[in-house]
C-alpha cells in the first residue's frame, strides 16, 4: 500500500507527476509569494527525496537542475518505475529569483538560507541555540515548510551555486548530539549521510569547523536544519557560479540524483557514471576555508585554477598596485600555508585588505560529530 506524499494543499497521485503550490509569504499589495511544488508519486511504497533550489535568488542551478530531471512537462521522469516519492521545489525564495539577488526583496539583505528553524536537543526538545528575534515572514514560510520536510522526508539535497568557475561539489555538515547515548544515533545519521554523499558522487568538502558554523548560523541553512532538527541526512551541493547555470555541473547534479534515487531504493539498476567533471584527487579529507585573503588593497592576479592541487608554500596569487606593480613582501605573491586543493577563484580581479581571494579546499581531521555548543 502506497501512501501518497502531502506537502500543504498538495496531495502526490500514484504514477502521476503533480504541480501545486505552497503557501508563502503574504504581499502587502494582496496576493502571496507562493512556493511552487512538484510531486512525483511512484506507484509503489519507498522512501520520499525532498529537492529544493534557488533558496539564493541569484543561484539559477537548482532550478535547472530540476528542470532537466524532469524534461517538458516530466516526459524524461520515470515516475512509472519509482518507489516511494521526490518532492521538488524549484525556487525556496521566488521575490530573490525574479530579482535576481541573494535574498527576498522583504528580508532586507539577510540570507534565507540561515532562517530555517534551528536545532533542538533530540528527547527533550529544548533549545540547543540562543534565540533570535521574533520570526520574520520569510522565516514562518520556512517553519511551516520545515513541518512539511520533517513530517515525510527521508532525505533532502539542497541545490545551490559557488562561485563562477569553481567546481561543483558537495557540502558536508556537522552533526551535534546531546549526551552519550544520543552521540551512537548521531553516529548512525551520519553514516548514512555519508552514504548518502557517496551515491550523488560529486566531491565532498566538510563545512567549517564547528565554532565557525555557528557562528554564521550555518545550523540554520536548509540542510543543516534538516540534519540537525529532523535527523534525516540532508547536504548542500554547490553547481558552479551564480546567475549562471554551468551545464556539465548541471548534468552531474541530475545523474547524481537519479543515483541517490537508486542508492535509496527509489529506483533499480546500476548507478549512472557522471558527466566528466573536475575530481580533485587528494588522498585526505577537507573541509571548506575562503584563503589567502588579500594583506591589503590591491589588483590580484590568480596563479592557480578551480581543481588545481595545492601544497603548503605554493604561490598561489600575485597582489600588484594598480600599474601591475607587486605589493608586499615576496614580490606581492600570496602563498598557502595548508596542503588541498583550488574550489574556485574569488570572483573578479580588485580586492580590498583583508577579502578571500580564493576558495580552498584543504586537509580536515575533525570527525564532524560533535556535542551541542552549551554541552561541553
Ligand atoms: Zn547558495
Amino acid at each position: 500500500m502506497n501512501e501518497s506524499v502531502v506537502v500543504g494543499d498538495v496531495r502526490g497521485v500514484p504514477g502521476q507527476i503533480v504541480y501545486g503550490a505552497f503557501p508563502g509569504v503574504a504581499l502587502p499589495t494582496g496576493g502571496r509569494d507562493d512556493l511552487p511544488v512538484i510531486i512525483a508519486q511512484g506507484k509503489r511504497a519507498g522512501p520520499v527525496l525532498w529537492v529544493t533550489g534557488s533558496i539564493h535568488g541569484n543561484e539559477h542551478s537548482g532550478l535547472a537542475v530540476i528542470h532537466r530531471l524532469l524534461g517538458p512537462g516530466g516526459v524524461d521522469f520515470p515516475v512509472n518505475e519509482l518507489s516511494g516519492a521526490v518532492v521538488m521545489i524549484p525556487t525556496l525564495n521566488p521575490a530573490g529569483l525574479r530579482t535576481e539577488s541573494r535574498s527576498p526583496y522583504y528580508s532586507r539583505g539577510a540570507d534565507p538560507n540561515r532562517m530555517f528553524p534551528a536545532p533542538e536537543r533530540p528527547h527533550t526538545r529544548t533549545n540547543a541555540f540562543p534565540e533570535g528575534p521574533p520570526a520574520s515572514a520569510m522565516e514562518s514560510v520556512y517553519e511551516r515548510l520545515f513541518a512539511s520536510i520533517e513530517a515525510t522526508a527521508d532525505y533532502l539535497i539542497d541545490l545551490h551555486n559557488a562561485v563562477i568557475g569553481s567546481i561543483p561539489f558537495a557540502f558536508r555538515d556537522p552533526i551535534y548530539y546531546a549526551g552519550e547515548r544520543d552521540r551512537v544515533a548521531a553516529r548512525r545519521l551520519q553514516i548514512r549521510n555519508d552514504e548518502m554523499m557517496a551515491a550523488f558522487g560529486l566531491p565532498i568538502i566538510n563545512e567549517f569547523p564547528s565554532v565557525e558554523y555557528i557562528k554564521k548560523n550555518l545550523h540554520r541553512s536548509v540542510s543543516g536544519s534538516v540534519l540537525n532538527r529532523a535527523r534525516r541526512p540532508a547536504f548542500t551541493a554547490e553547481l558552479g557560479g551564480y546567475l549562471h547555470v554551468d551545464l556539465l555541473a548541471r548534468d552531474a547534479a541530475v545523474v547524481g540524483l537519479r543515483n541517490v534515487m537508486r542508492w535509496a531504493g527509489m529506483l533499480s539498476g546500476e548507478p549512472e557514471p557522471l558527466p566528466p567533471i573536475p575530481f580533485p584527487e587528494v588522498d585526505f579529507p577537507v573541509r571548506r576555508i575562503m584563503y589567502p585573503r588579500a594583506p591589503q588593497s590591491g589588483i590580484v592576479t590568480h596563479l592557480v585554477d578551480a581543481g588545481d592541487p595545492v601544497r603548503q608554500g605554493d604561490a598561489v596569487a600575485r597582489l600588484t598596485d594598480i600599474y601591475g606593480r607587486p605589493l608586499g613582501p615576496d614580490n606581492g605573491l600570496l602563498r598557502t600555508e595548508y596542503d588541498g586543493f583550488v574550489v574556485g577563484r574569488m570572483q573578479g580581479k580588485v580586492y580590498y585588505e583583508n577579502e578571500p581571494v580564493l576558495w580552498l579546499a584543504v586537509r580536515d581531521d575533525g570527525d564532524l560529530l560533535l556535542p551541542y555548543p552549551d554541552d561541553r
